[in-house]
């Protein structure tokens, strides 16, 4: 899959060529059978790749901040009050979607690079006086794996929809729509499913689709379940022309997801991700996530005293590999590696060497083979 560039951000991710084939096939109808037939199981596999027997599949042209928004105006009417746990710059995006829509929250944040602590998310939602809770999987800007199992089977015991933001984690680490009692899951196809962007997933419960039925309108047009629910139980049906080339990717992508195990991919994923952080430390970069809260779809290293981030990166990107900058507090003192989707030893290898390489550039100690010695012994 290596190409010329290699784009190590935190989404998109390298799009596999099998992936790239099926978008570039070419485009056809929406109403074609062929095409029908391919969303139909693109649907079908979005639904065990978040382990939902029972969820709802709506995939849509657009991104994961659409299907945010799509969770948020289709659970909460008027009178409805939201909580959101927010690590992060992503986190207080839901907070931002609420107040365009007049949707009335209360949040619950921590400093950057840490989770919320599950007690706290129980307090809040213990006067009952909350209709949802939105949480985060892992916030992009910070590299937190929040513990949002636990704040679920809180969300449930107090009779909150549950709503979690998978963007940076769906199909790289452990997700279970049924089991974890979750009422809405969002994500984008540009990240750990791997296929190229410009598709919104959000799977959705019986319940939460009963919430819908309940409002009597909602403030969207586009973005309301309920015009898209018939398009979604038969793709055959119109409502607004979907994606086709971008569907039939995303299908490829969650082919490829099952066909390695959903097990053996978060397995992979932990393996990347413990990789990437030895070469790290062979460089002596320090993480800014604490420990014991990292995902294992993204990496943040801070950098060493006196190597400026636009030098490094793009002494990077020189080398042939693009990173991330970091977002809010974090500017300017760390960078972002993405390690989700299709990435293994070969991306890492090569992130690991223009790392060592680019710092060697900046006047930080000289390129060695540290980092990929000792990233070696993971795989
Ligand atoms: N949530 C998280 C955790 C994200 O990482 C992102 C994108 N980086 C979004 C939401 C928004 O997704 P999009 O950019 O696809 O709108």
């Amino acid at each position: 899959m290596i190409r010329e560039t290699l784009t190590m951000i935190p989404g998109p991710t390298p799009v596999h060529d099998a992936i790239l084939d099926a978008l570039g096939r070419p485009t056809v109808s929406h109403q074609d059978p062929a095409f029908v037939a391919d969303f139909r199981r693109c649907l079908e596999r979005t639904g065990e790749v978040v382990r939902g027997p029972s969820a709802r599949p709506f995939v849509v042209g657009g991104a994961g901040t659409l299907a945010m928004e799509m969770a948020l105006v289709n659970l909460l009417g008027p009178g409805d009050r939201l909580l959101v746990v927010t690590q992060g710059y992503f986190g207080d995006r839901f907070r931002q979607v609420a107040d365009a829509f007049g949707i009335a929250h209360d949040a619950l944040d921590c400093p950057w690079g840490q989770a919320v602590p599950p007690e706290r998310v129980r307090e809040a939602l213990a006067d009952g006086g909350h209709a949802a809770l939105a949480m985060t999987h892992v916030d992009t800007s910070t590299g937190v794996a929040a513990p949002v199992e636990e704040y679920a089977a809180i969300a449930r015991e107090h009779g909150a929809l549950a709503i979690l933001d998978g963007v940076c984690a769906t199909a790289g680490m452990d997700e279970r729509f049924d089991a974890w009692g979750l009422d809405a899951l969002l994500t984008g196809a540009q990240k750990a499913l791997g296929a190229p962007p410009g598709v919104a997933v959000l799977v959705v419960s019986d319940r939460a689709l009963a919430r819908r039925e309940a409002l009597e309108r909602v403030p969207a047009y586009y973005a309301d379940l309920k015009r898209w629910m018939p398009v979604m139980e038969n793709p055959a049906l119109y409502f607004s022309t979907p994606p086709v080339n971008e569907i039939r990717a995303l299908d490829a992508a969650l082919g490829l997801v099952l066909e390695e195990g959903l097990d053996a991919r978060f397995d992979r994923h932990r393996r990347v991700a413990r990789a990437v952080r030895a070469g790290l430390g062979a460089l002596g970069l320090e993480l800014f996530t604490a420990e014991g809260c990292r995902a294992d779809t993204l990496s943040v290293p801070l950098y060493p005293d006196g190597v400026v981030d636009a030098d490094f990166r793009a002494a990077a990107a020189a080398r042939g590999v693009v990173f991330a900058g970091a977002l809010g507090p974090v500017a300017g003192k760390a960078f972002r590696i993405g390690h989700m989707g299709n990435v293994g030893p070969e991306e890492v290898a090569r992130a690991l060497d223009a790392i060592e390489g680019a710092l060697a550039d900046c006047g930080h100690g000289e390129a060695r083979g540290r980092a990929l010695a000792a990233a070696a012994e993971h795989f």
